[in-house]
């Protein structure tokens, strides 16, 4: 079972959810988790992880070779305007370049050969009770963040993915509601929405609950930092999204998290996420069912 936990903007609690989740699952399931925030990942700071293994994640740009009568076809075929005609020669701008191979293909003279360069990493490893952890790190300057995320799900969810019967992953999403949450969320089973009872936390709410819904995907809700004052309850009762699960704003919590240690090892917090683990398992025997 796929779990994508979401949220509309980031220091929503959305890696707090998603590692104690992970660590929940794991006392009594074959669990994976993986931070797909990769311009941020934190979720290692907090399980600690054994790492072994790194994996350089490369993108492909054009060299022009010398066989160019420049001719224009390449720049003329690149939507991103990585290649320009300067002068009778055929500048490449590589940091823009999206890897799409376009150009090589639409060379007249074969002139273009492809080279890579590196725009990332992933990182795997095992934290306690077997909890398989991995994350994808996108290198500073660079920009291909979806070509990260889809190399780490490749690499993360290629063999233990949703398809393996009794295996749960906990997909850490990046924040907010860009064309890379949706490659880290699309094809899940279950979409966590953490939120906060603020004006903010609840439209950014609304625009994922959007996402969630453009994708097709069943969600759920999460309040953090819940002040008793009902305005995500009101809005997901509305919305009809059950609420998993909530935090109470607690000062404790904060402190706790700032020293990178899970709320799972803390008696007056595990059980709200043995509850969660809980109700997600009752999820997935639903689905099962239906
Ligand atoms: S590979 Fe694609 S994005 Fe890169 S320069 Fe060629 S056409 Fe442009
Ligand atoms: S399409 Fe080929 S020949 Fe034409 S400018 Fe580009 S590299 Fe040169």
């Amino acid at each position: 079972m796929r779990l994508a936990i979401l949220s509309g903007k980031g220091g929503t609690g959305k890696t707090t959810v998603a590692v104690n989740l992970a660590v929940a699952l794991a006392s009594a399931h074959p669990t994976s988790y993986a931070d797909y925030d990769v311009e941020e990942p934190n979720g290692f700071i907090f399980l600690q992880p054994a790492i072994a293994g790194t994996h350089t994640v490369t993108s492909p740009y054009p060299v022009i070779g010398e066989g160019c009568e420049p001719c224009g076809v390449c720049s003329a075929a690149c939507t991103w305007h990585a290649l320009a005609e300067v002068g009778g020669r055929v500048l490449v701008f590589p940091e823009i370049c999206h890897g799409c191979g376009t150009c090589t293909l639409a060379c007249p003279h074969g002139a273009i050969r492809e080279a890579e360069r590196n725009i990332g990493a992933l990182r795997a490893g095992t934290a306690a009770q077997g909890l398989m952890c991995f994350e994808g790190i996108l290198q500073e300057g660079e920009t291909l963040s979806t070509t990260v995320i889809r190399r780490l799900r490749d690499l993360a969810e290629g063999d233990a993915g949703k398809d393996a019967r009794g295996h749960f992953v906990v997909a850490d999403c990046p924040p907010g509601s860009s064309c890379e949450v949706m490659h880290a969320a699309e094809r899940s089973d279950l979409v966590i929405l953490v939120a906060e009872p603020t004006v903010f936390g609840l439209h950014d709410l609304k625009v994922a609950v959007q996402l969630v819904r453009h994708l097709g995907l069943p969600a759920v809700v999460f309040i953090n930092k819940d002040d008793g004052s009902g305005l995500i309850d009101r809005y997901a009762a509305e919305a009809e999204l059950p609420i998993l699960g909530r935090l109470p704003f607690d000062l404790d919590i904060a402190r706790i998290s700032a020293h990178g240690e899970l709320l799972m090892e803390d008696a007056r917090y595990k059980g709200t996420f043995v509850e969660l683990a809980e109700a997600v398992l009752a999820e997935a025997e639903r689905g099962e069912m239906a």
